[in-house]
């Protein structure tokens, strides 16, 4: 694991709560201290090992010569009208990553990041055109939650993994990151208010299934037929869609967990009613949830919207074919709300 820039330590932000456990016993220390750390770390936000208080000093000695407390720097916010933020961090590397926060009147939902750029090169995506950087460790999928909670005050009620990157493909952090914010000792968010969006790595859907959490599973669909989703998702050329539905209807047998399929309607792409039939279908096959998605323009991206009139048409068809369909409202179209637009232009 990465341990720049502070020499030999690791950052303490990478163990769950359980491996810090076993690392407060390896040091002779008793039980209780495990809870007592990770209050400091996760609820009260502390960054500095010599103030926590309730420590003995020995046990802060022990932290100190083999830890440090990894925190994410603020590089940029903007507002929306709609009154969605979207938020650059700065990584240790120099690196930067986006986190989106969404408010409803009942939600603040934030989406993060899991990796520093992308591998799949989906058409219509600005995360995918700069390429592949990096995994995010746990400490920084978590560390964006982290800064709004105890820099901003912002209580979060719903955490996406949507944002750059995708999140089976750094399987491992991501994991991990979920049990951190799972956690009744981490930061207290309800499995179910946990959403994993993938575009489709059956790996990472096969081991998901046998972790034993409660986290919703949400595919990025875009299309319903491999060969456009050839054309969309490259992805698709190694996780043939056919594969993909078999994983999810074992994943859904198993976990019991609805899933939702997400799809951006793109005019004259994937918007017609061949297309509607098709992904109700999938979605029949599935007892999976629609969730159809409004695109907004990216520049030097050639993907267009589909105009209201068709997915009027569009959302009519799937319901008169029983589907079960809601249209996500896009938020904070005027600060580059779609994942990587940000975080791209500051690369430029
Ligand atoms: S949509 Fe997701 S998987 Fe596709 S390029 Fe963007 S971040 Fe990667």
């Amino acid at each position: 694991m990465k341990t720049y820039p502070y020499g030999h330590k690791q950052d303490i932000k990478n163990l769950t709560a359980e491996e810090l456990g076993q690392k407060v016993a390896s040091f002779g220390e008793p039980a209780y201290r495990t809870g007592q750390l990770l209050s400091w770390l996760y609820q009260k936000g502390m960054v500095d090992f010599d103030r926590m208080t309730n420590l003995s000093n020995s046990l802060k000695i022990k932290l100190q010569a083999e830890y440090y407390i990894g925190a994410l720097e603020l590089a940029g916010r903007l507002v929306s009208k709609d009154k969605t933020e979207k938020y650059l961090f700065k990584l240790e590397d120099g690196s930067f990553v986006e986190s989106v926060l969404i408010k409803t009147a009942r939600r603040r939902t934030v989406c993060l990041s899991t990796q520093v750029g992308c591998k799949f090169g989906c058409l219509f995506c600005a995360s995918g055109k700069g390429g592949f950087v990096r995994n995010l460790t746990p400490s920084e999928i978590t560390g964006q939650l982290l800064y709004l909670k105890d820099n901003l005050k912002i209580s979060i009620t719903n955490v996406v993994l949507m944002g750059m990157g995708e999140p089976l493909d750094n399987y491992a952090n991501s994991i991990k990151a979920i049990k951190i914010i799972n956690s009744p000792q981490g930061l207290k968010i309800a499995a179910r208010r946990i959403t994993i969006s993938t575009c489709g790595i059956i790996p990472g859907i096969r081991k998901l299934k046998n972790e034993g959490l409660q986290v919703n599973l949400s595919l990025s669909l875009h299309a319903a037929n491999d060969v456009l989703r050839d054309k969309l998702m490259p992805v698709n050329k190694k996780y043939k869609l056919k594969e993909i539905i078999k994983e999810l209807e074992i994943y859904f047998k198993k976990t019991k967990r609805k899933i939702t399929l997400e799809y951006i309607l793109f005019k004259d792409l994937n918007d017609s009613s061949k297309d509607a039939e098709e992904l109700a279908r999938v979605a029949g096959r599935l007892k999976a949830k629609i969730n159809l998605i409004k695109y907004h323009k990216i520049s030097g991206i050639t993907c267009r919207p589909a105009g209201k009139e068709e997915i009027d048409r569009f959302m009519k068809r799937l319901q008169n074919a029983g589907a079960d369909v809601t249209l996500r409202v896009s938020k904070g179209v005027d600060i580059n709300g779609a994942c990587g637009q940000l975080a791209g232009k500051i690369k430029k």
